[in-house]
């Protein structure tokens, strides 16, 4: 790893407890700067506990609840101890709370503090495109929207913005127009680019290398770790915060997907450098278009027939699949031979964005090779299925294991000493999450953690409790009558049916005490489709109201999840069916959220690839059949179900009632496991109970 000269020497005097205690204090530094601050013992054990990691040069594992405060509790030991610190996180949310609350309060603290958000190509304008489409962008926009959407972009970026970020861009921009104007870092043509001066990307860059804290996101931290540290500036200090969802991103990263998209995009970008070009050597260029236009025929063909061929399953491993792959690989590799002969007298510019496309064409086509051929070590290292993606279809291939990868690219990062003669020392690494710690029968509540991540047995661990008074401020539901809310009876189409309509029922039973919006987050999109179905009044439309009371209901489906949210905020009493992606990362403090249900405990379905393949390799590795579902599948169920519940409880003004409908909570050893992992609210059992908690009363069944 190269060295940073701008990092400063490792601090002489680490960062002492009274230190802490005295910024954390009622009257101390941070009182100063935040309103209502209101000191808690569970935010500074965590400071503490990453200053003792500091000292003792060991990594640090915190798991801390909403309303702890663990972004302060990192950010001030670690600013503390003066060093460069780079904060990755799974959600945009967090990103934003930090670049726009937390640093932004820290920076009066620490006057000469300076923070980056540091993003993938994918975010930001690329001058380079931008400009070429506004050369010509004849025939680029199918439709009129299109064409005026990108005009509109292309004031933005050439007057308005500073940074060129598209998160940051007002109206939502039509997905044709964002991939015709960002790129990716196998296309950019970087210092050979004319516009590399003034480009976006690369300004972002130069000022991460500059600052002191840098946050970024984990699909990039990881693909970093993949490079070998090519993307980001070396640092002393990491902090991985939502660290539940590092493995994943580290797999993804690690991983190939192709879906029939990467065709569309690349056809697309070979079409448009050659539309100009017909007239220099018409015929070869030419050819050059019809064969990347045959390849894109072949994408949506084989693709096409993969979908025919999931039918209803979301998921299917695959075999041998080279010989379906053929045409498409065939197409693919004509192309890439074609356009093996540069045009001559392109524009250097063309003749490096001709050679790029050549490149990404290979790479496809071999991207295609390693997930359609059977590898030697299937079902040991690696898994490769089809899976289906609303309309479309991803191959996917994907290691089962990223623990070793992470040993060595995380918690064994090293940094290279100012001096020479000096050993490189140990990057100090902070894995924070809401929700860490899971049941696993006669292990430890971080055994899921390290054995996912390869985090060492020498790093510091804790859990902080939850600062909310949960046993006043909320009622954990679970259902009277548990066999009849067992899911399992949904498997059997004899009683799928009985068993949806029973779900309803509950569902309305809950919400019609509840003064508030309602969360229903469920597992599967089966189960919300059945739910809608039961539930609307009118379940032909996309938002309707709930039977039998005047309420709001809305689903997630076609409707943006930003505008579902907002619709749900502004209402107060509306109930929303939601998925996987409304089970985290969202923050609705107040009545609006007065009731979160989930359907049922969200273990990977039966016919899951991925996690089979990860339970067959734990059950091989451990001579433990069972190994699969209690060191996998019951740690991963326990956290989203943590993660799902914790939207309820936000503030300490908060109140309401989380419900898990599964039966299986009650009948079930593990589903007591579960139970204890959650937030320790008192448990009621019959919907009077509810009612009378909504009503304020106090009554309870007791845990
Ligand atoms: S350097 Fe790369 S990202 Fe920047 S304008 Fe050029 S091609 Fe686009």
């Amino acid at each position: 790893m190269t060295r940073d000269a701008r990092l400063p020497a490792p601090p002489e005097t680490p960062v002492a407890e009274e230190t802490l205690r005295a910024f954390f204090a009622p009257d101390g530094p941070l009182a100063r700067v935040i309103a209502r601050y209101e000191p808690r013992p569970g935010q500074l054990a965590m400071a503490a506990l990453i200053a003792r990691g500091l000292r003792e040069r060991r990594p640090v594992v915190v798991e801390a609840p909403t309303g702890v405060g663990k972004t302060m509790a990192y950010l001030v030991p670690l600013l503390l101890a003066g060093e460069r610190t780079l904060v990755s996180t799974a959600t945009r949310a967090l990103q934003d709370q930090l670049d726009r609350v937390d640093l932004p309060v820290l920076r009066r603290l620490f006057p000469t503090l300076d923070w980056a958000v540091v993003k993938g190509f994918g975010a930001y304008v690329c001058l380079l495109h931008l400009r070429r489409l506004q050369t010509s962008s004849r025939g680029e926009f199918a439709t009129r929207t299109e064409a005026e959407a990108f005009r509109r972009l292309a004031r933005w970026a050439e007057e308005e913005t500073e940074t060129g970020d598209l998160d940051a861009y007002p109206e939502a921009l039509p997905a044709r127009v964002r991939e015709t104007v960002t790129t990716t870092a196998e296309e950019c043509l970087r210092q050979e680019c004319p516009h590399h001066a003034a480009c976006f990307v690369f300004r972002a860059r130069r000022r991460a290398a500059r600052a002191q804290a840098l946050v970024v996101n984990h699909a990039l931290l990881a693909l970093d770790m993949a490079l070998e540290g090519a993307l980001l500036p070396p640092v002393p200090q990491l902090v991985v915060d939502e660290a539940h969802r590092l493995a994943e991103a580290v797999r993804r990263a690690l991983g190939i997907t192709v879906s029939a998209g990467r065709w569309h995009w690349l056809v697309g970008r070979i079409r448009r450098l050659c539309r100009p070009l017909l007239r220099l050597e018409a015929d070869e260029v030419r050819a050059v278009e019809m064969l990347a236009v045959q390849a894109g025929v072949e994408a949506d063909q084989y693709f096409a027939r993969w979908r025919e061929r999931l039918g209803d399953a979301s998921r299917r491993l695959l075999e041998d699949e080279r010989a379906p792959a053929a045409p498409l690989r065939e197409a693919t590799e004509a192309l890439a031979r074609a356009m093996a002969d540069v045009p001559t007298g392109l524009s250097l510019e063309d003749r490096k964005l001709w050679e790029r496309s050549q490149e990404l064409a290979r790479r496809l086509m071999h991207d295609l090779t390693q997930i359609v051929t059977p590898d030697p070590g299937d079902g040991e290292t690696v898994v490769r299925y089809a899976a289906a993606e609303e309309e479309t279809v991803q191959l996917v291939r994907l290691p089962l294991q990223v623990a070793g990868d992470l040993r060595a690219s995380l918690w064994g990062k090293t940094l290279e000493a100012d001096d020479p003669e000096s050993p490189p020392r140990p990057v100090q690494v902070v894995a924070v999450s809401a929700t860490l710690a899971a049941p696993s029968p006669g292990r430890d509540a971080f055994a899921w953690f390290r054995e996912e991540t390869g985090c060492p047995e020498t790093a510091l661990t804790l859990r902080v409790p939850t600062p909310f008074p949960y046993r006043h401020c909320a009622r954990l539901y679970l259902p009277e009558d548990p066999r009849a809310l067992d899911p399992t009876r949904a498997r059997d189409p004899r009683e799928r049916d009985a068993y949806y309509d029973r779900l309803a029922d509950e569902i309305l039973a809950l919400c019609a005490p509840c003064p508030g919006g309602v969360f229903v987050l469920c597992a599967g999109a089966g189960a919300l489709q059945a739910l809608w179905e039961r539930l609307a009044v009118d379940p032909e439309t996309e938002v309707s109201r709930l039977r039998e009371t005047d309420r709001l209901l809305l689903r997630q489906g076609p409707i943006p999840r930003a505008r579902l949210l907002r619709w749900f905020q502004e209402n107060g009493r509306a109930v929303l069916l939601g998925l996987r992606s409304f089970w985290e990362g969202i923050d609705i403090p107040g009545p609006a959220l007065s009731l979160v249900i989930i359907d049922k405990l969200p273990f990977a379905p039966p016919d899951d690839p991925v996690m089979a393949a990860r339970s067959r390799a734990l059950a091989r590795a451990t001579g433990d059949p069972l190994a699969g579902f209690v060191r996998l599948m019951l740690p991963e169920a326990t956290l989203l179900v943590k993660q799902g519940v914790g939207r309820l409880i936000r503030r300490r003004t908060d109140r309401g009632v989380m419900a898990v409908l599964d039966g299986r909570m009650v009948t079930k050893g593990y589903g007591r496991l579960v139970l204890r992992a959650l937030p320790p609210a008192p448990v009621v059992r019959t919907i009077a109970a509810v009612q009378a908690f909504y009503a304020d009363g106090h009554e309870e069944d007791g845990r």
